[in-house]
């Protein structure tokens, strides 16, 4: 009967789930919060705080989700939240412009030296919808160059997959998307530069943008190859191709700047989302003055949103971006992940058990795998059925990780060494029983 406390009861979950079924389609929101990608029920949470999140049954777990992204502060940061209650206090929503707007866009065009212009939208969909039709616009071209297994939100021209050959038309990778705007994309594979370039030489004066995660993480975490992002800088040069870079994960987490401050390269346009409405719905799109320019009302692109800028958004954001510009925010986010990263991976050697672990800042994933994991092909390959195990067991441990193979870790400031330390032990004793799904 020892065990009896690690075995969590979720009996109020499961009975909140099935309610939620009778009204709601798949009981969720949006479809990676089911666990149908690791056979379970989802959690339904209370509440959380700092590193820690609670279900309605009271069980609290280290929380390794932050809300896909955004909780870069940690839960419920009191500077946050004091931030949203005085927005709340003045209006909620006035559809008319106001001084935090101006204070957010400058703060990100400071951060990002390749934006110039800056328009605030509410969802990182929206941003990567915008960034296409402006890239069409300037470039007055209609593909779009996408690589597999990145994500860019639910747009119809975004969800898709490879078509048969390289370098071919896509196809819907959705229902209800139609093959005649799928066939405007191209799907290559990523960390593919023969392949990009077979796409241009094909597709000859005839591609608008390529559209890419310059770290990919929406399929577990692929960083780019080296000079990958330079020759695709290089490509679109050539070509007089937009490059997009949608750094809806990685702006404001790897870098105050993203990947183009960590790599050294400008995009022109950006894509920002997730951690810049600090947990509120807030997103971005930014770029060239130029490109930029071309946005309603000024330019001829139509793009807008009765939410657009919402006040207690934007302060909840203005106060995220203040608190990650100080002090070594990064830096303590750099170390805090590298000791996870070694915890796990000297863990998964003492058990036998091959694992890849893929980083870049406070971005992580665990492969199960002893292959390097370099594109999307290459996370196909990894097994699932340890993953599954190993989501499973560290749940019953108290450790919420991403209910899916395919999503990475995040790390936040509010996570302790002790935080770290627990998470270690547990996945050591997770990795144990894993063999049997070798
Ligand atoms: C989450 C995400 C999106 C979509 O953002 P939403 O706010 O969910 O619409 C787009 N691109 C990337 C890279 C993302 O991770």
């Amino acid at each position: 009967m020892k065990n009896v406390k690690s075995r969590k009861s979720q009996s109020k979950s499961v009975s909140a789930f099935a309610e939620a079924l009778n009204y709601i389609p798949g009981g969720v929101n949006s479809p990676v919060r089911a666990f149908g990608g690791v056979d379970r029920k989802p959690l339904f949470i209370a509440k959380a705080k700092g590193s820690k999140i609670y279900d309605i049954d009271g069980n609290v777990y280290i929380d390794y989700v932050g809300s896909w992204g955004p909780m870069i502060l940690g839960h419920a940061h009191p500077a946050v939240v004091k931030a949203i209650q005085n927005a709340a206090k003045k209006g909620a929503s006035f559809g008319a412009p106001t001084l935090a707007e101006t204070k957010l866009a400058k703060k990100i065009c400071l951060s990002f030296p390749s934006i110039k212009k800056v328009r605030l939208v509410s969802s990182g969909t929206e941003a990567v919808m915008t960034a296409i039709r402006l890239a069409r616009a300037y470039s007055h071209k209609d593909l779009i160059i996408k690589m597999a297994g990145c994500y860019h939100g639910h747009s119809d021209a975004l969800l898709v997959a490879a078509g048969s050959g390289a370098a071919e038309h896509a196809v819907p990778s959705s229902a209800g998307v139609p093959p005649a705007v799928a066939n405007l994309t191209i799907v290559i594979p990523y960390n593919d530069l023969e392949a990009a370039k077979k796409a241009f030489q094909t597709h000859k004066d005839k591609i608008a943008a390529i559209v890419v995660e310059p770290i990919a993480a929406n399929m577990g975490v692929v960083p780019p190859n080296e000079g990958y992002l330079q020759t695709l800088r290089n490509l679109c040069d050539n070509e007089k191709a937009m490059l997009i870079f949608d750094e809806v994960i990685t702006g404001f987490r790897v870098a105050l700047g993203g990947a183009q401050e960590l790599y050294g390269i400008k995009a022109d346009i950006t894509c920002l989302g997730k951690i810049i409405g600090g947990g509120l719905p807030l997103a971005a799109v930014g770029g060239r003055a130029q490109i930029m320019d071309m946005l309603a009302p000024i330019g001829p692109v139509y793009q807008a949103g009765t939410l657009s800028g919402n006040p207690i958004a934007t302060a909840a954001a203005n106060a995220t971006l203040d608190i990650l510009s100080k002090g070594d925010c990064y830096k303590k986010l750099e170390a805090k992940t590298s000791m996870l990263a070694e915890g796990l991976k000297n863990a998964a050697k003492k058990q036998n058990v091959p694992i890849i672990i893929n980083r870049v800042g406070s971005l992580l994933s665990c492969f199960f795998t002893n292959r390097p994991v370099c594109n999307f092909e290459d996370v196909k390959t990894t097994n699932i059925r340890q993953f599954k195990a190993f989501f499973t067991e560290m749940l019953k441990q108290g450790i919420y990780i991403a209910p899916s193979a395919y999503e990475a870790m995040f790390l936040s400031l509010a996570h302790s060494k002790q935080d770290i330390e627990k998470t270690v032990e547990s996945a050591q004793k997770s990795f144990q029983n894993l063999r049997k799904f070798s």
